[in-house]
Protein backbone atom coordinates (compact mmCIF):
# COMPACT_ATOMS: atom_id res chain seq x y z
CA UNK A 1 0.00 0.00 0.00
CA UNK A 2 2.54 2.70 0.78
CA UNK A 3 5.23 1.52 -2.11
CA UNK A 4 2.22 2.05 -4.54
CA UNK A 5 1.12 5.77 -2.35
CA UNK A 6 4.72 6.46 -2.89
CA UNK A 7 4.58 5.19 -6.51
CA UNK A 8 2.17 7.52 -7.45
CA UNK A 9 3.43 10.75 -5.84
CA UNK A 10 6.96 9.57 -8.16
CA UNK A 11 4.67 9.67 -10.89
CA UNK A 12 3.31 13.12 -10.61
CA UNK A 13 6.18 14.09 -10.61
CA UNK A 14 7.57 12.67 -13.19
CA UNK A 15 4.59 12.98 -15.47
CA UNK A 16 5.00 15.51 -18.82
CA UNK A 17 1.57 16.69 -17.57
CA UNK A 18 3.53 18.02 -14.43
CA UNK A 19 5.89 20.06 -17.06
CA UNK A 20 2.82 20.87 -19.31
CA UNK A 21 1.37 22.68 -15.98
CA UNK A 22 4.17 24.97 -15.30
CA UNK A 23 4.69 26.14 -18.50
CA UNK A 24 1.22 27.12 -18.55
CA UNK A 25 1.06 29.07 -15.12
CA UNK A 26 4.23 31.10 -16.67
CA UNK A 27 2.32 31.68 -19.79
CA UNK A 28 -1.11 32.68 -17.82
CA UNK A 29 0.86 34.82 -15.15
CA UNK A 30 3.12 36.34 -17.61
CA UNK A 31 -0.43 37.13 -19.96
CA UNK A 32 -2.33 38.39 -16.95
CA UNK A 33 0.46 40.58 -15.73
CA UNK A 34 1.52 42.05 -19.08
CA UNK A 35 -2.36 42.95 -19.13
CA UNK A 36 -3.72 43.98 -16.35
CA UNK A 37 -2.61 46.85 -14.28
CA UNK A 38 -3.34 45.67 -10.41
CA UNK A 39 -1.94 46.73 -7.36
CA UNK A 40 2.06 45.51 -6.33
CA UNK A 41 0.65 42.81 -3.94
CA UNK A 42 -2.06 41.51 -6.33
CA UNK A 43 0.64 40.73 -8.84
CA UNK A 44 2.49 39.07 -6.43
CA UNK A 45 -0.06 36.26 -6.82
CA UNK A 46 0.61 35.71 -10.13
CA UNK A 47 4.14 36.88 -10.47
CA UNK A 48 5.06 33.99 -7.17
CA UNK A 49 3.56 31.20 -9.19
CA UNK A 50 5.57 31.93 -12.11
CA UNK A 51 9.04 31.88 -10.62
CA UNK A 52 8.39 28.67 -8.60
CA UNK A 53 6.81 27.29 -12.38
CA UNK A 54 10.32 28.58 -13.76
CA UNK A 55 12.48 27.24 -11.29
CA UNK A 56 10.39 23.42 -11.63
CA UNK A 57 11.12 24.03 -15.69
CA UNK A 58 14.77 24.10 -15.05
CA UNK A 59 14.26 21.13 -12.63
CA UNK A 60 12.48 18.93 -15.07
CA UNK A 61 15.04 19.66 -17.76
CA UNK A 62 17.30 18.02 -15.53
CA UNK A 63 15.47 15.50 -13.38
CA UNK A 64 12.83 12.96 -14.65
CA UNK A 65 11.85 12.70 -10.99
CA UNK A 66 13.79 14.52 -8.60
CA UNK A 67 13.17 13.88 -4.44
CA UNK A 68 10.91 16.06 -2.44
CA UNK A 69 14.02 17.49 -0.59
CA UNK A 70 15.52 18.94 -4.12
CA UNK A 71 11.48 19.96 -5.32
CA UNK A 72 11.48 22.03 -2.08
CA UNK A 73 15.38 23.72 -2.40
CA UNK A 74 14.06 24.75 -5.77
CA UNK A 75 10.95 26.20 -4.80
CA UNK A 76 12.36 27.86 -1.06
CA UNK A 77 15.17 29.32 -3.87
CA UNK A 78 12.41 30.89 -6.81
CA UNK A 79 10.42 32.42 -4.34
CA UNK A 80 11.40 33.10 -0.76
CA UNK A 81 14.18 35.66 -2.15
CA UNK A 82 11.27 38.00 -2.69
CA UNK A 83 10.29 38.48 0.89
CA UNK A 84 13.37 40.82 0.90
CA UNK A 85 9.61 43.20 -0.81
CA UNK A 86 8.03 42.93 2.34
CA UNK A 87 9.57 46.24 3.83
CA UNK A 88 8.61 48.02 0.40
CA UNK A 89 4.98 46.72 1.48
CA UNK A 90 4.47 48.44 4.39
CA UNK A 91 6.75 52.29 2.57
CA UNK A 92 10.29 50.91 4.15
CA UNK A 93 12.80 51.38 1.16
CA UNK A 94 15.62 50.78 3.46
CA UNK A 95 16.64 47.74 1.50
CA UNK A 96 16.08 49.79 -2.02
CA UNK A 97 17.60 53.09 -2.33
CA UNK A 98 18.95 54.02 -5.56
CA UNK A 99 18.34 50.44 -7.19
CA UNK A 100 15.06 48.75 -8.17
CA UNK A 101 14.31 45.99 -6.11
CA UNK A 102 15.71 45.17 -2.94
CA UNK A 103 20.00 44.84 -2.17
CA UNK A 104 19.64 41.04 -1.90
CA UNK A 105 18.53 40.81 -5.51
CA UNK A 106 22.09 40.67 -6.75
CA UNK A 107 25.00 38.40 -7.06
CA UNK A 108 26.07 38.51 -3.38
CA UNK A 109 23.39 37.10 -2.47
CA UNK A 110 24.48 34.02 -4.69
CA UNK A 111 27.93 34.44 -3.43
CA UNK A 112 26.70 34.35 0.41
CA UNK A 113 25.00 31.23 -0.52
CA UNK A 114 28.16 29.68 -1.94
CA UNK A 115 29.41 30.73 0.79
CA UNK A 116 27.17 29.19 2.92
CA UNK A 117 27.06 25.95 0.79
CA UNK A 118 31.22 25.45 1.43
CA UNK A 119 30.70 25.71 5.00
CA UNK A 120 28.04 22.98 5.66
CA UNK A 121 29.91 19.59 6.20
CA UNK A 122 27.14 17.40 5.16
CA UNK A 123 27.75 16.60 1.38
CA UNK A 124 23.47 15.93 0.88
CA UNK A 125 22.64 19.31 2.76
CA UNK A 126 25.50 21.14 0.85
CA UNK A 127 24.10 20.10 -2.10
CA UNK A 128 20.84 21.17 -1.27
CA UNK A 129 21.60 25.01 -0.10
CA UNK A 130 23.72 24.82 -3.56
CA UNK A 131 20.13 23.90 -5.53
CA UNK A 132 18.63 26.52 -3.65
CA UNK A 133 21.17 29.02 -4.92
CA UNK A 134 20.69 28.03 -8.52
CA UNK A 135 17.23 28.35 -7.81
CA UNK A 136 17.45 32.01 -6.45
CA UNK A 137 20.04 32.87 -10.26
CA UNK A 138 16.91 31.88 -12.39
CA UNK A 139 14.48 34.08 -10.12
CA UNK A 140 16.75 37.00 -11.31
CA UNK A 141 17.15 35.84 -14.87
CA UNK A 142 13.16 36.13 -14.29
CA UNK A 143 13.38 39.21 -12.35
CA UNK A 144 15.72 40.75 -15.37
CA UNK A 145 13.09 39.43 -18.39
CA UNK A 146 9.97 40.97 -16.42
CA UNK A 147 8.63 43.08 -19.98
CA UNK A 148 8.69 47.12 -19.12
CA UNK A 149 10.70 45.90 -15.91
CA UNK A 150 12.90 48.11 -14.22
CA UNK A 151 15.74 45.51 -14.23
CA UNK A 152 17.88 44.03 -11.17
CA UNK A 153 20.88 45.37 -9.82
CA UNK A 154 23.08 42.06 -10.21
CA UNK A 155 26.34 44.16 -9.15
CA UNK A 156 25.18 46.01 -5.95
CA UNK A 157 27.51 47.02 -4.13
CA UNK A 158 29.67 47.66 -6.74
CA UNK A 159 26.94 49.43 -9.02
CA UNK A 160 23.63 50.45 -9.06
CA UNK A 161 23.07 49.84 -12.48
CA UNK A 162 19.98 47.62 -13.13
CA UNK A 163 20.32 44.92 -16.00
CA UNK A 164 18.09 43.77 -18.11
CA UNK A 165 16.61 41.40 -20.94
CA UNK A 166 13.77 41.13 -23.26
CA UNK A 167 11.38 38.67 -22.89
CA UNK A 168 11.38 36.55 -25.88
CA UNK A 169 14.52 34.82 -24.89
CA UNK A 170 13.03 33.80 -21.40
CA UNK A 171 10.01 32.60 -22.98
CA UNK A 172 11.75 30.34 -24.93
CA UNK A 173 14.02 29.46 -23.06
CA UNK A 174 10.72 28.01 -20.96
CA UNK A 175 9.41 26.46 -23.91
CA UNK A 176 12.93 24.78 -24.66
CA UNK A 177 13.22 23.54 -21.18
CA UNK A 178 9.62 21.84 -21.62
CA UNK A 179 10.42 20.05 -24.62
CA UNK A 180 13.40 18.68 -22.53
CA UNK A 181 11.85 17.69 -19.76
CA UNK A 182 8.94 16.34 -21.40
CA UNK A 183 11.00 14.25 -23.99
CA UNK A 184 13.23 13.18 -21.40
CA UNK A 185 9.72 11.92 -19.36
CA UNK A 186 8.58 9.90 -22.56
CA UNK A 187 11.82 7.99 -22.97
CA UNK A 188 12.28 7.51 -18.93
CA UNK A 189 11.65 3.56 -18.97
CA UNK A 190 10.58 3.59 -15.07
CA UNK A 191 9.52 6.93 -13.08
CA UNK A 192 12.49 6.77 -10.09
CA UNK A 193 13.95 9.37 -8.05
CA UNK A 194 17.07 10.46 -9.81
CA UNK A 195 18.76 12.74 -7.63
CA UNK A 196 21.38 11.90 -4.88
CA UNK A 197 20.12 14.00 -2.55
ZN1 LIG B 1 12.33 38.98 -7.33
Amino acid sequence: MTSSVNSMKKLTWSSPYAVLLCLAVVAIADLVIWRVQMPYLVEAVFDEPAHAATGLLVLFAICVAPSRPVILAVLAGSVLIDLDHVPHVFGITILEHGVPRPYTHALITLIAIGLVAGLVRDRRLRMLVLIVGAAVAVHLIRDMAEPGGPGVSLLWPLSDHPYAMPYVPYGLALVALAAVGIARRRTAPTPATDSAV
